[in-house]
């Protein structure tokens, strides 16, 4: 049985201020139906994480590295002295705009792993793509990029977020049907990978456009085990919103 996940993720939205607020109200709603948590900004991590019992804290990005010359970049050991065990990766905005690739977010996913950290591992179409039919052959392609060398425990633990790239931040959620139909691809493709019990224990969430009117209709498909949610995260009413529609 798959735990449901349902994590805001905030972009460059919020001070450490609001953080906190935020986190302060949303303590409060929060049930053991799902686990739930938020990505803030990396300034935001630390009193955002202090304030945090129940909620999952996680880094919108990390590096792969170390540490060493790398100006602007934030290591796995710097999120763990703050208590982060989280991170995003792979979103489609980093992808193309900081130029993340298949290949950087499995050294991302790897370095993670190694820190006895968790993933939330993001693939999913352009709207290009999707015109052309191209969105099976197109995730398949990223999640096993992606999953490359990775063992079944690792990605027993791991998170993978189909997000459709022309659904994010647009409004145009994908039907259910379609978010449910490539999650499972998503997952079939961990099979094909891997096996069943690996394909059973990976925990795929849909992001795009997701609300607190649509968030139940997601959650009510087989293969969708939570969200990625961009800017119904921001306010603490709709989140809260969500929060009480996964109970
Ligand atoms: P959105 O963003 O919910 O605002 O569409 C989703 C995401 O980018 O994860």
């Amino acid at each position: 049985m798959r735990k449901p996940i349902i994590v805001g993720n905030w972009k460059m939205n919020k001070t450490n201020t609001e953080a906190i607020d935020f986190v302060k109200g949303i303590e409060e709603v929060l049930h053991d139906g799902a686990d739930f948590g938020i990505a803030p900004a990396y300034v935001a991590l630390k009193d955002a994480n202090k304030n945090a019992k129940n909620l999952i804290v996680a880094a919108q990005n990390v590096h792969f590295e170390d540490s060493g010359a790398f100006t602007g970049e934030v290591s796995v050991e710097m999120l763990k002295d703050l208590g982060i065990k989280w991170a995003i990766v792979g979103h489609s905005e980093r992808r193309a705009m900081f130029n993340e690739t298949d290949e950087t977010v499995n050294l991302k996913i790897k370095q993670l792993v190694e820190n006895d950290m968790y993933a939330i591992a993001c693939c999913g179409e352009t709207l290009e793509q999707f015109e052309a039919d191209q969105t099976e052959t197109v995730v398949r392609k990223q999640v096993t990029g992606m999953l490359e060398g990775l063992d079944s425990a690792a990605v027993k633990n791991l998170v993978i977020a189909y997000e459709p790239i022309w659904a994010i931040g647009t409004g145009k959620s994908a039907t259910k049907e379609t978010a449910q139909s490539t999650c499972a691809i998503v997952r079939d493709q961990v099979k094909v990978l891997y096996d069943q019990p690996t394909a059973d224990a990976v925990r795929v969430q849909y992001g795009g456009s997701v609300k607190p009117d649509n968030i139940k209709e997601y959650m009510a498909q087989p293969d969708i085990d939570g969200a990625l949610i961009g800017g119904a995260s921001l306010k603490v009413d709709s989140f809260t919103e969500i929060i009480n529609a996964v109970k």
